[in-house]
């Protein structure tokens, strides 16, 4: 089946979607984009990831082509026009194409959709677990805008899965995990606290870790937002990811060495349960 996309204005085959060798997304990096991912043919937690798209735009001075009710309108219609069932929405927002200038203005602002067929809740790694490396945190000090310039995040990356990991767990100078590479991070203490960084200008507010934490305390579970250094992780009871392409993951290992009894934990296994019933009754 032919992937379709939407970009600027039309319905376009994926494989036909061309954009301008000027756009200063291509040129500069100016650009912003969010996933949000689809369960049961459905948009799951929409609504903050359009809001979070709007903030990280503003953050960029980039116009909205598109009010953010008719981008999920589009999204649906992706969602429909491609089958997917399961999976997520990709969705960019760029300068657009202008003349190489630094302050150049986006006065023709890219936006481009596309859909991608993945299975989340029936993935290996939610029974597994996976391993994490740590990584000094080579990014910009704006983490709160989700920009396209994601190289720091492609190194660190390689570099895990270079060690066998599947995700970065990024780290400030003082020794504190930010957050992963493409997800929040999170763990359990030995009195079964569910610990997480606090939002500020160091991560991404990750639309489902605030969705996970008001469904752990709804369930009970002491949350606190404080930082959080390698060595506390590495005695941690669990270790916990949330992203929207993987919703609740268990962390397994750090460094190699394992988290608690090295298998996925209670509060990971029960948070990924309350989270997919989340979404499933949106
Ligand atoms: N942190 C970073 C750096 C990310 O790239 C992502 C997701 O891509 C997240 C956290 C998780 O955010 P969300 O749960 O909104 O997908």
């Amino acid at each position: 089946m032919e992937r379709i996309a939407w970009l600027n204005g039309d319905y376009v085959p994926l494989a036909d979607a061309k954009i301008s060798a000027q756009d200063r997304g291509f040129l500069f990096a100016d650009g912003i984009y969010e996933y949000t991912a689809i369960l049961d043919g459905k948009l799951v937690d929409s609504a903050a990831h359009l809001a979070r798209f709007e903030r990280s735009a503003a953050g960029l001075e980039l116009p909205l082509p598109v009010p953010p009710d008719e981008i999920a309108a589009i999204q649906r219609e992706l969602v429909a026009r491609n089958g997917v069932r399961e999976g997520g929405v990709y969705f960019q927002l760029t300068g657009g194409p202008a003349e190489r200038d630094f302050l150049a203005p986006s006065t023709a602002p890219t936006l481009f959709m596309f859909t991608q067929a993945a299975d989340i809740i029936e993935r290996a790694t939610a029974r597994t677990g996976i391993a994490v490396k740590t990584i000094p945190d080579p990014r910009w000090a704006r983490c709160d805008i989700k920009s396209i310039m994601l190289l720091g995040q492609v190194l660190a990356k390689r570099e895990a899965a270079a060690a066998g990991a599947q995700e970065a767990w990024l780290v400030d100078t003082a020794g504190f995990v930010t957050e992963g590479a493409s997800s929040s991070a999170l763990i359990v203490t030995p009195d079964g606290t569910l610990v997480t960084r606090p939002n500020s200008r160091s991560i991404l507010p990750g639309c489902t870790r605030k969705a996970v934490l008001a469904i752990a305390e709804r369930d009970g579970v002491k949350v606190e937002e404080r930082l959080f250094s390698v060595a506390e992780a590495r005695g941690a009871r669990e270790a916990i990811l949330t992203s929207a392409s993987n919703f609740v993951l268990p962390v397994v290992t750090i460094d190699g060495a394992p988290v608690g009894d090295g298998k996925p934990g209670p509060i990971a296994r029960r948070l990924r349960e309350l989270y997919i019933e989340v979404a499933r009754a949106e």
